[in-house]
Parts: C-alpha cells; structure tokens; sequence
C-alpha cells in the first residue's frame, strides 16, 4: 500500500504552495477542493441527486450547478445544507480513494483545508499542517483572493482553531518566511516520507 499523507492548514496558510512543491518532486497530490468540484459537474450522479433534492432552481440553464444560489440557499436554511452534505460528503470521499489509489508515485498526499473537519485524516497515514499566524493567513488571502478581511475572518472563523489543528498533525511546518524557507522544511519530511 502506499503510504498516503493529509496535508492541511487554514486559508492562506500555504497549503497550495507546500503542495506545488512536493509536485515538483514527482507526488501526485490530489486535491480534496477539486474533487469537490468534480463531483458535481454536469452529468455527475451528485449532480442528479442535488437536482432531485432541491428542485429545478439549482441548475442554471446550461444544465451546471448553480453554485451562488445552492450557496445563499444552504447559508439560510442548516437542514439544506445537511441534506446537501449527505449527498457530496460520500461522492467526495469516493473519489478521493479512487483517485488516491490511482497514483503511481511513492508516495501520495491528499490536501485539503477541511482535513480534519471532515474525517479525511481517516484516509491517510500521516498528517502534515502547515501553520501560520492569523494576521500571515489574512494577508496571504487577501492578497491572493481580493476578498475582504472581514470574509478571510468569517472563513478562518469557520475552520478549526489553529490550536486544535496543531495538536492534531503528526508534523507541522510554520510558514512565516519566505518560500525558500517553506521548501527547506518540506525537504527533509519529503525525504522521510520516501522511507515509509
Ligand atoms: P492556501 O492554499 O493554504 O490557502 P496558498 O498556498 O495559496 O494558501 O498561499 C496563499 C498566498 O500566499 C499565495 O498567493 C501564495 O503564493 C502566498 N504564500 C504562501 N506562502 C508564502 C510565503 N512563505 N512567502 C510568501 N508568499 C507566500
């Protein structure tokens, strides 16, 4: 079996970034944000279901999810979301395994901001976080998204303490340099994790 590591952080903490690193050294990573997406493009069995669940209004006339209304919809109404989740949460879940069985390389990571939140450490071997200061977060998000402080704040408010995440993962890097500092952290774990 090859060993599968979970790699997480909050917004803006450098997940895509570490991620994009270990590519460089051939890992497959497969990214739980684009499965999610995966699963409900047009033709998908997710989709069908949202669509019988919610009613025509969550397909936009091109026969694609409309996202902003499921969004705001789910926003008001917590049961919608619940029934919402009972139908992605298991799709995601599916192709995560499939995709991460599917990789060839010696090792394989699963990234995703929710590792923890959803029980998709229960996937992997080993956990990685890669941790920064709510203030290094912000400004990261801010600066990559155009999004304001306050919707950074709400999204971070929405993820697991930064605390709880820290005494959860088997390995933590703090990213508060530059990159080259990042990559120089990532390096030895890459090279213990090619032992494993
Ligand atoms: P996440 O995937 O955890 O939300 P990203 O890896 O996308 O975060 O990082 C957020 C932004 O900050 C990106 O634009 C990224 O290039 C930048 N960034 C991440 N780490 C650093 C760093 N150590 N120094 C400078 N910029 C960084």
């Amino acid at each position: 079996m090859t060993f599968i590591l979970g790699l997480t952080g909050g917004i803006g903490s450098g997940k895509s970034a570490a991620s994009h690193w270990f590519e460089t050294q051939g890992i497959t990573v497969v990214d739980a944000d684009i499965v999610a997406r995966e699963i409900v493009a047009k033709g998908q069995s997710a989709l069908q279901q949202i669509h019988a669940a919610f009613g025509d209004w969550v397909l936009l006339d091109n026969g694609e999810l409309n996202r902003r209304a499921l969004r705001e919809h789910i926003f008001k109404y917590p049961e919608a979301r619940k029934t919402l989740e009972s139908i992605t949460h298991p799709a995601i879940r599916e192709s995560i395994i499939q995709q991460l069985q599917a990789a060839t390389s010696p090792y394989v990571i699963l990234v995703s901001p929710l590792l923890f939140e959803t029980n998709q450490h229960e996937l992997t071997d080993h956990t990685l976080l890669i941790d920064a200061s709510i203030d290094l977060q912000i400004q990261r998000a801010a600066m990559r998204d155009h999004q304001s402080i306050e919707q950074i704040e709400q999204i971070i408010q929405s993820q697991m303490p930064r605390e709880q995440k820290r005494r959860l993962a088997d390995d933590i890097v703090l990213n508060d340099g530059h990159l080259d500092h990042l990559y120089s952290h990532l390096r030895p774990l890459h090279e213990a994790y090619l032992k494993r």
